[in-house]
């Protein structure tokens, strides 16, 4: 997911840590992010890694959530951080991870790194609870409201293909899809 306001620049990731790759973000419509993903079975190093890369990769994107099939992987796995650096409690790592509760309903304006420019107004639940492996297979369950609902529902429909474009209305959508052609044919996208 994008991040929503326009902070100050930030010093890149790669310099801090230059042992870890940034990933390339796969951009619509690319076929990988219409995919559904498969579940993570394997809980070694690479993947501890890989998840290191991801949250490296979104900051450099600029972004507060990112799920493995935006950088190609199609894999059920998905990093997020609301504060964006700011709390270190609030880095989440979401491996297999399943909506087990919903309430209420919210209706905020939302990006994708993988829709860079666009942004519409999709309905969420507003509250959800969600369980998930971390980067140790360990299972644990999370709660969250408002954004961070958002921020967990928005990556976890990419596990399964789904874009926040999929959850607008169809006029919406055609708009964007002919906004997204003209990016195209401008060379922008
Ligand atoms: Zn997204």
């Amino acid at each position: 997911m994008k991040k929503m306001a326009t902070g100050t620049a930030i010093g890149t990731g790669m310099a801090i840590k230059n042992a870890l790759k940034i990933h390339e973000i796969v951009k619509y419509p690319d076929p990988v992010l219409a995919k559904k993903c498969s579940p993570v079975t394997v809980f070694d190093e690479a993947l501890r890694t890989l998840v290191e890369e991801m949250f490296e990769s979104m900051y450099v994107a600029q972004g507060i959530g990112l799920a493995a099939p935006q950088i190609a992987i199609a894999k059920r796995l998905t990093v997020i951080d609301i504060s964006f650096k700011k709390e270190p409690k609030d880095k989440l790592v979401l491996i297999n991870p399943e909506v087990i509760g919903r309430k209420g309903s919210q209706m905020e304006e939302e990006g994708c790194l993988s829709l860079p420019e666009i942004r519409e107004k999709v309905k969420r639940d507003a509250w959800t609870k969600v369980r998930a492996q971390n980067q140790h297979g360990e299972w644990f369950e999370v709660e969250g409201e408002e954004l961070l609902a958002r921020a967990m529902l928005h990556e976890i429909d990419h596990l399964d293909g789904v874009l926040f474009i999929d959850r607008i209305s169809r006029l919406k959508r055609e708009l964007v899809l002919r906004k997204i052609k003209k990016l195209q044919k401008l060379g922008e996208w």
